[in-house]
């Protein structure tokens, strides 16, 4: 059977780097495997979803390369979820509530105060028909909860968390309708993963009890549940699920400078036991991806590592990758020169006007004039008209290392530090080399 994973938003808000992660985590998973991996829009709760977050969930994934192979919608589904609701409810797997969220949370407190789990009595599963009937003609209209089956232990062997084991009694059936008719995540969910023959589900920890539910959901609908593995979620630096994470998406980490093949190597191997590394080759990422390799700890999320990451990406990437971002006028050898200098894209412009000017002047004593003169002289024009320079001051004055190059890098660059000067010279040019070289010298 082919692997088919899904990532599934909910078109709420944008992907922040934890959804980011369970999105790549489930592309890798698929491709590795060589199956598929699907996009599903969660999108039943119909206030709350935006076609613009669908858009940006979408952009997110693309910019950082996930295609998917295929995209469904749930609000388009909603006939299939009518199905199985009406299949559940002959089946006695359904069953109508009205108690009102207030009275809902009364019982929870009481049932807090006594010591004992929050857990939902099954006081509707208990209601007479003529029960029911005195209630809807209160006006009161059901909400509708599954009803877990509580004989047997519900088992799965977690692809991150190994064997797991729930004892069915201690949740509450899950309320999967609202009274109003609209669907809560729990069965949609179950119902297209079947449809849509998902084979692995990987998610966020926070879903493992939805995971015991949905597994009777799956038998309930007579089908074998997928795979389940829960990955640990992504804290910040400090170990806590902090409220930047939350909130850090594509859009700012690419106004920050970060590339989608930096961010794609971190959240492809933090919190697992592989080393993060600058891998911007995709498939010796795709080829490392295990699922036993990953921790039951939180990942953390260090934005210096990512830093790290994204300045040795940069330093990999070929001019064709950045040419739309680059400045004008700066070609292939300009970028060749320039990239191991920069840790953002967005700096090659500072480094380029090094070769375009102005440069900031600076002023040399004397002596250096004077070394500088013999430059002015010395220099010819060829391939590289930087080795022929050097090489010929160094016999001429005898100066070698800093005392040689230093003060032809400031006078050249007006900078201390910089690209490779036999890089750079060649892209200056002969004409502004000596208007530099004389400018010096004159000062
Ligand atoms: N829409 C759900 C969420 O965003 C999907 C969870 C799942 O992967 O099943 O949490």
């Amino acid at each position: 059977m082919s692997v088919v994973t899904r990532f599934a938003p909910s078109p709420t808000g944008r992907l922040h780097v934890g959804n980011l992660r369970t999105a790549l985590h489930n592309w890798m998973l698929a491709r590795k495997a060589g199956g598929r991996f699907l996009l599903r829009i969660d999108d039943t709760d119909a206030e709350r979803s935006e076609e613009r977050f669908v858009d940006g969930i979408r952009q997110d994934l693309a910019w950082l390369g996930l295609t998917p192979d295929g995209e469904e919608r749930q609000s388009a589904r909603l006939t299939f979820y009518e199905d199985a609701f009406a299949r559940l409810r002959d089946a006695g797997r359904v069953y109508p509530a009205y108690e009102s969220a207030q009275e809902l949370d009364l019982k929870r407190k009481i049932a807090l105060g006594r010591g004992l789990p929050p857990i939902y009595d099954r006081a509707a599963l208990a209601l007479s028909d003529e029960q029911r009937a005195a209630k809807e003609a209160e006006g009161i209209a059901p909400h509708w909860r599954f009803r877990l089956d509580h004989d047997e232990p519900i088992m799965w062997a977690d692809g991150v968390r190994g064997g797991q084991s729930f004892d069915p009694a201690q949740l509450s059936d899950p309320v999967i309708r609202r009274a109003d008719g609209s669907w809560l995540y729990m069965l949609p969910s179950a119902v297209d993963d079947i449809a849509m023959g998902v084979t692995d589900v990987l998610r966020g920890e926070d879903h493992v009890s939805n995971t015991a539910v949905q597994i009777q959901m799956f038998t309930a609908l007579g089908a074998a549940p997928p795979r389940f593995a829960h990955e640990a979620l992504l804290v910040g630096r400090e170990g806590k699920l902090s409220k930047r994470l939350g909130s850090l998406g594509c859009d700012a980490l690419r106004d920050a400078g970060i590339e989608p093949q930096a961010l794609v190597a971190m959240l492809a191997r933090l919190g697992t036991a592989l080393p993060v590394e600058p891998i911007a080759d995709r498939a010796t990422l795709i080829e490392t991806f295990d699922l036993a390799t990953f921790g039951r700890a939180p990942a953390r999320f260090d934005d210096a590592d990512l830093e790290r990451v994204n300045a040795a990406i940069v330093h990999q990437l070929d001019f064709a990758q950045v040419a739309d971002r680059l400045p004008d006028g700066m070609d292939d050898a300009g970028w060749h020169a320039i990239r191991p200098n920069v840790a953002h894209v967005n700096e090659a412009g500072e480094w380029w006007r090094l070769v375009t000017g102005p440069i900031e002047p600076r002023s040399f004593d004397a002596e250096t004039r004077a070394y500088l003169a013999e430059a002015a002289a010395a220099l010819t024009w060829s391939e590289t008209p930087w080795q022929d320079l050097t090489a010929v001051l160094k016999a001429r004055t005898g100066r070698k290392g800093r005392e040689l190059f230093q003060p032809l890098r400031q006078a050249l660059t007006g900078r201390d530090h910089g690209p490779d000067m036999a890089e750079l010279l060649p892209l200056i040019g002969e004409g502004r080399a000596r208007a530099r070289l004389d400018a010096a010298v004159r000062d």
